[in-house]
């Protein structure tokens, strides 16, 4: 919106409407009893580039528009986006989405016995990765495919869909031929080019909070997917960076019910990544359900002493079931049964 001053003529209004009319923006006069305001729909920062300010007549601009367009329930959307992923809805105000597997792929038998424990306890889809970010070059980076294909065989064996991730744009088709759900790490959160390949996978898409994003940046990056003609993207709270440093990140709470009026995309916490303690995952698990989030992401090993990744935060296998049935308890406070 550029707000004109008083004084404003009748020519320097014309001038800024051309100005932005040459710029391919959307113009709309609107001449108030004191001041001439000027709306400009379109591209924000096209708009701030334009240097509208040093014109003559122009009181100030300012922007009153979010900056994301499509992951806004304010344009485009009023009722919250749902999809099914394998027969699980996801986004629905009645259902819960549990999605929970090992950190890594680290074998066939391992991959396989996580599964069957995910299914049998009720989870909705099974999470592991093939190709992991790590903080060290050094440290173990994943299967790549033979772990991709054991978890299409885990898919076979316990009919679960499997949420992978999608780390660089070379392994795309891969992943596209294995996964049901293409994870995008917190650290490939700005990653544009990654997410614009991963919008054109034909895959619903699971991204994950930046480590220090904002949440006007994260539905940015989630345009980024929804552009490409990409409608099933699920956001994923994963804890932030604060100065806190009791827990492995600060997990942000208040973000869910922030993207739950500001956006039409369902929301999953990670409550793993967010403590790095797996004697916290429960409680904040049940906080996530509690507090409106869609669902879950949780690591699971049968022997996390020994896990090659994230084991402090993966929870024993032995305790899934009952773990379930407390976070499906909250989840029902609000009327959510489990996809
Ligand atoms: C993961 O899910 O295993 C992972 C690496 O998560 P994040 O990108 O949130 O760190
Ligand atoms: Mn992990």
């Amino acid at each position: 919106m550029i707000v004109m001053t008083p004084q404003a003529s009748e020519a320097e209004v014309e001038a800024v409407r051309e100005r932005l009319a040459e710029t391919g923006v959307h113009v709309v006069v609107i001449p108030g009893e004191l001041t001439t305001a000027i709306g400009a729909i379109g591209d924000p920062e096209g708009v701030r580039e334009l240097g509208l300010e040093g014109m003559g007549g122009v009181d100030r601009v300012v922007p009153i528009s979010r900056p994301y367009k499509l992951a806004s329930s304010e344009l485009t959307h009023d009722e919250p986006s749902v999809f099914d992923i394998g027969g699980r809805r996801v986004g629905a105000k009645d259902t819960f989405t549990l999605i929970a597997g090992p950190c890594t792929v680290e074998s066939r038998e391992q991959t396989l016995e996580v599964a069957e424990v995910v299914k049998a306890g009720g989870g909705s889809m099974l999470r592991g990765g093939a190709y992991k970010p790590r903080t060290s070059p050094f440290a173990f980076k994943g299967l790549g495919v033979p772990g991709l294909e054991i978890l299409a065989e885990a898919r076979e064996a316990t009919g679960l869909p499997i949420v992978t991730e999608l780390l660089d744009t070379q392994h795309a088709d891969a992943i596209a031929r294995h996964a049901d759900v293409v994870q995008i790490g917190a650290r490939n959160m700005q990653n544009y080019a990654l997410l614009e390949v991963a919008g054109k996978l034909g895959l619903p898409v699971l991204l994950k909070r930046g480590l220090s994003s904002s949440l006007d940046e994260l539905l940015q990056a989630a345009d980024y997917i929804l552009k490409e003609g990409n409608e099933a993207v699920m956001l994923c709270e994963r804890g932030i960076r604060t100065f806190e440093t009791a827990t492995r990140f600060t997990l942000d709470l208040g973000a869910v019910p922030w993207l739950k009026l500001h956006t039409h995309l369902p929301v999953i916490v990670d409550p793993s990544h967010a403590a790095g303690d797996r004697r916290l995952v429960e409680p904040l698990s049940r906080a996530a359900a509690a507090v409106g989030a869609d669902g879950i992401i949780v690591e699971v090993h049968q022997d996390p002493e020994h896990a090659v990744c994230d084991g402090p935060q993966a929870m024993n296998t032995s305790g899934f079931a009952q773990y379930v049935q407390d976070v499906a308890a909250h989840a029902a406070l609000l009327g959510r049964t489990l996809a």
